[in-house]
């Protein structure tokens, strides 16, 4: 857990062999919210991967190249606007998703994780019946080139 990352190469509810999704980069600061979001997304087939902070968050999407990345904007040292703004300096994440989680529902915030360069927006609290597909119509609609 100190390098910020795990793997479960066979989560809980995917028979072996079952094709995975893909993986999904969370970059959360919260505990709860990130333990949530990681057995909503393994129940469904994601493989995931946990950054706690932003600069952590910037090295593993260039690293694992993920299919999706969940960004919380609430997060020491650095925000999500600017780690949204660090992640589209790198062209080789030009096709990966972002997807901006906060709890800050007030008007502009919408615009401002877009023009941070994030692909959309859900609001937390982190709803279990709806989350995954809330965050599949970004993956679905994502291009299919350059994907790892
Ligand atoms: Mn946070």
């Amino acid at each position: 857990m100190g390098r910020g990352k795990r793997f479960h190469v066979f989560p809980a509810g995917l028979r072996k062999g079952e094709i995975m999704k893909g993986k999904v980069l969370l970059i959360e600061d919260n505990e709860q919210n990130r333990y949530l979001m990681n057995f909503l997304l393994e129940k469904h087939g994601y493989l995931v991967i946990e950054a706690f902070d932003g600069p952590q968050g910037v090295k593993l999407a260039a690293d694992e190249l993920p299919r999706l990345i969940l960004l919380d904007i609430q997060l020491p040292t650095m925000d999500g606007y600017a780690v949204a703004r660090e992640l589209r300096k790198n062209p080789a994440l030009d096709h990966v998703p972002i997807v901006a989680v906060t709890s800050y529902a007030m008007a502009g915030d919408r615009e401002k994780a877009l023009e941070a360069g994030c692909t959309g927006y859900i609001e937390k609290p982190i709803k279990p019946a709806t989350f995954i597909d809330q965050i599949e119509q970004y993956v679905d609609n994502a291009p299919r080139e350059r994907r790892p």
